[in-house]
């Protein structure tokens, strides 16, 4: 028996990207059910939201905070959005944190997306969006190549799904370019002032936000209702220069 409640799914929705997509989704989804490892911040009180302390590499918790969504909503729309990001250099990068990276980054929209899955399909309805990065499609020179692997693996991720779970499901990524959240502003990443020569040669001349972000995976999820398996760039235009 359906729910009649509609709700999504929000991975890493404490910061950044995935708080900026808990706010769009605010009037379009009755429950949004936020999976993070931090716990809930005062600016998340509202009825419509609910908090999951779960890691997404762990598949037990995981499937138990599915479970918890599914007896109150039907789950409508994934956004895999929890990533890290930790710069390192090949000769530095040890095989440990090569596997904590590709085990958060990609294993972890494995895990969202395998639990949440089987409800969609059996409802014939529902939409995933997996967020990487541009460093997936070109590499990262400051990123370390433990993260543009784990971005380049979610597009096979979001292509093989698409076709597994077509029709009833609709599989998308997304890939920011540089995006002004903690992980960017608060990493090893980028010094202020490499981080401005970049945004001075992109075609829009600056860094996006979170919000510009949200608006795109809004649209996979809510609008695009023809589209499946693509990858789409928010990116200002990087991948031009
Ligand atoms: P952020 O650090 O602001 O937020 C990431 C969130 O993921 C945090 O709330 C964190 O607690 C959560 N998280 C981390 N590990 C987790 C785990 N194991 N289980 C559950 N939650 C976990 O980062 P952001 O910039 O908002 O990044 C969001 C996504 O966008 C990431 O996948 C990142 O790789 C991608 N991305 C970001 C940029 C950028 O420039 N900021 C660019 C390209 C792609």
């Amino acid at each position: 028996m359906a729910n009649q409640q509609q709700a999504a799914v929000v991975t890493g929705a404490a910061s950044g990207i995935g708080r900026a997509v808990v706010d769009a989704f605010r009037d379009e989804y009755d429950y949004i059910a936020c999976f993070d490892i931090e716990e809930s911040g005062d600016e998340f009180e509202d009825d419509s939201i609910h908090w999951f302390t779960v890691d997404v590499r762990d598949p037990d918790a995981v499937a138990e905070a599915v479970a918890a969504v599914e007896a109150d909503a039907d789950i409508a729309a994934l956004v895999n959005n929890a990533g890290i990001s930790h710069a390192v250099s090949l000769d530095e990068l040890e095989p440990e944190e090569w596997d904590r990276v590709l085990d958060v980054n990609l294993k972890g929209q494995y895990v969202v997306a395998r639990a949440v899955a089987p409800a969609m399909v059996e409802r014939g309805h529902g939409a995933i969006v997996n967020v990487s990065s541009v460093a997936g499609l070109r590499g990262s020179a400051t990123g370390g190549v433990h993260y543009s692997s784990s971005k380049a693996g979610s597009f096979g991720l979001t292509k093989g799904l698409a076709k597994q779970l077509g029709p009833a499901v609709r599989v998308n990524c997304v890939a920011p370019g540089l995006i002004e959240t903690p992980l960017l502003t608060e990493s090893n990443l980028w010094t202020d002032d490499a981080l401005a020569d970049y945004a001075d040669e992109l075609p829009l001349e600056r860094i996006g936000s979170p919000e510009e972000v949200a608006e795109v995976v809004s649209f996979l999820c809510l609008d695009a209702t023809y589209v499946t398996g693509t990858v789409l760039t928010v990116d200002g235009g990087s991948m031009l220069r």
